[in-house]
This record gives C-alpha cells, sequence and structure tokens, in this order.
C-alpha cells in the first residue's frame, strides 16, 4: 500500500467527498484526489478556506470541485439529510467518503477534562461521521464501487494519557469503521476501512507537540498513496481494515 503507484486517471469520473477540507491533510488529499480525476466535494466550516483549496484545484486544470460549508459541531439530522440530497441532485452519485474533519482538544488528564470541550469533540470527531455515512449510505450503495475511509490515531488505537476525548473518538472511530465494513460487506459494493496517518506536519500536530520542529515531518502530501489506495478502484475487497499511512 505504502509504495503504491496510482494511475494518473485512477479516480476518473468518480465523486469524492472530503470533510474538513480546508487545511492540513484533508486539503492536501482533496487536492490530490482532484489531481487523479476526481470530482471532490469540499465539506468544511471555513468557507475562506475551502475556497482556497477549490482555486488551486482549478487552476490545476482537475475537474471541477464544489464546496459545501458546513459546521460539523452544529450540523443536525436534517442538516445531513439536505446535504445528500444536494449531492443527489448536484452529482447523481457519490463513491467515496472521506471523514477526515476532527478536533485535537486538550491533552488534559481524563479527571479534569473540561466537559463542554468534551462534547464538542464527541460531536465534531464521532457524531458527525456517523450522521455523515448514515445520510450518504443510500447514495453510496447506489455507486457500483463505493469507498468510506475514517481517519484514526495511534493514541486510538492504544489509549495514552492525557489525550482524552481525542483518543477516546480515534478508538470508536475504528471500531464503528469495522461495524459499518462488517454490516455492508455482504450486500454492498461498499468498503469501509481507517487511516492512522501518522505524524504529519499540520496545525493539529503542531497543537499537540508544541516543541517539536515541524520540518523534521513529513508533509500531508506526502503520505497520501494509503488515501489514493483505499479510495481508488485497485482496493476493491479490502474491507474492515484498520491501516497506516506511514
Ligand atoms: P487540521 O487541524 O490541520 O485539520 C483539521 C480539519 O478539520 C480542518 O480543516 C478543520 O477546519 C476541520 N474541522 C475541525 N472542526 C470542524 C467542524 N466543526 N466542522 C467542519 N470541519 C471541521 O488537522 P490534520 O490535518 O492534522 O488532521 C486531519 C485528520 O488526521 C484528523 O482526523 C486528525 O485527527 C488526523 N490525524 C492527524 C495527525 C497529524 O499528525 N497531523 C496524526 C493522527 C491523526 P478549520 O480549518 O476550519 O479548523
Amino acid at each position: 500500500m505504502h509504495n503504491y503507484k496510482p494511475a494518473a486517471d485512477l479516480l476518473k469520473d468518480r465523486v469524492i467527498l472530503v470533510t474538513g477540507a480546508g487545511d492540513g491533510i484533508g486539503a492536501a488529499a482533496a487536492k490530490c484526489l482532484a489531481t487523479h480525476g476526481a470530482t471532490v466535494i469540499l465539506l468544511g466550516r471555513s468557507v475562506r478556506k475551502l475556497e482556497k483549496v477549490y482555486d488551486a484545484i482549478e487552476q490545476g486544470g482537475a475537474p471541477q470541485p464544489a464546496i459545501y460549508p458546513l459546521n460539523l459541531e452544529k450540523a443536525t439530522p436534517q442538516n445531513y439529510e439536505e446535504l445528500a440530497a444536494t449531492v443527489e441532485k448536484e452529482f447523481g452519485r457519490l463513491d467515496g467518503l472521506l471523514h477526515n474533519a476532527a478536533l485535537l482538544g486538550t491533552l488534559t488528564p481524563l479527571d479534569q477534562y473540561d466537559l463542554k470541550q468534551w462534547a464538542q469533540l464527541m460531536q465534531v470527531n464521532l457524531h458527525a461521521p456517523y450522521l455523515l455515512t448514515r445520510a450518504l449510505l443510500p447514495l453510496l450503495k447506489q455507486s457500483a464501487d463505493a469507498s468510506v475511509v475514517f481517519t484514526s490515531s495511534s493514541v486510538g488505537r492504544k489509549g495514552r494519557a492525557y489525550w482524552g476525548a481525542y483518543g477516546i473518538t480515534k478508538a470508536a472511530c475504528d471500531n464503528m469503521m469495522e461495524i459499518w465494513a462488517d454490516e455492508l460487506e455482504a450486500n454492498t459494493a461498499i468498503r469501509v476501512n481507517s487511516i492512522d496517518p501518522g505524524a504529519v506536519r499540520t496545525a493539529m500536530r503542531a497543537k499537540a507537540y508544541p516543541g517539536e520542529d515541524p520540518n523534521t515531518l513529513p508533509r500531508p502530501e506526502e503520505i497520501l498513496s494509503v488515501y489514493l489506495y483505499l479510495l481508488g478502484p485497485d482496493s476493491r475487497g479490502t474491507t474492515g481494515e484498520r491501516t497506516s499511512a506511514q
């Protein structure tokens, strides 16, 4: 997977939605998916950031993307239904879904975790990917070859002191991925997997490790081959896997 060499037009004719597409790994993934031929739906809470990614994709000559502003902390089940209806109306299909958006919160002992922040992280990191998958499932089922990717973390795969709600939501996303994968394997063409990106040079990483020299870490653009593999047709038959990007 790590030495994967994707075809230039790997994602031609595919429509893929990326959450948190305005910054960090999500922005890099959105551009990379578009470069490989996908029509990308850029979902995020900051229109200004999404517009920058949109412009970069357009200037690169890739298929025209779309912007869907949504604050995952505030979104209601009805908002997700409206999103699904819009995707159906505008594109008539959905072939991929990358759950990338997340909040880090504060690294703090579990017994002192701020309850407001706890609820915020549960909403953005866990409830949102559940509600989004659920709302988009009818569209994904119509695709001949659909792929859903959750984003995990090393601290989701093994609990570590002070990672609190972040670690818990990431562990829960891995488990949710496995449940979806198991339930959808028999009767649909939808595969569901997760990626731990590993340490990557982004704002979130810098917040978690303020003393670290970012230049020692790979840029988001450098860790995307597993993303391409899982979202493209070469991963057909791979489902329920907890993968790592590095
Ligand atoms: P960033 O903080 O750089 O990007 C996160 C993205 O999520 C941003 O675009 C952010 O939007 C968006 N987001 C946050 N809250 C919301 C919300 N309420 N509604 C909509 N969008 C929201 O993080 P990374 O790129 O580093 O992380 C990407 C993924 O990779 C995350 O799931 C993270 O947990 C995971 N990860 C990252 C690692 C790393 O080393 N970087 C390591 C392990 C896992 P905005 O720009 O508006 O804040």
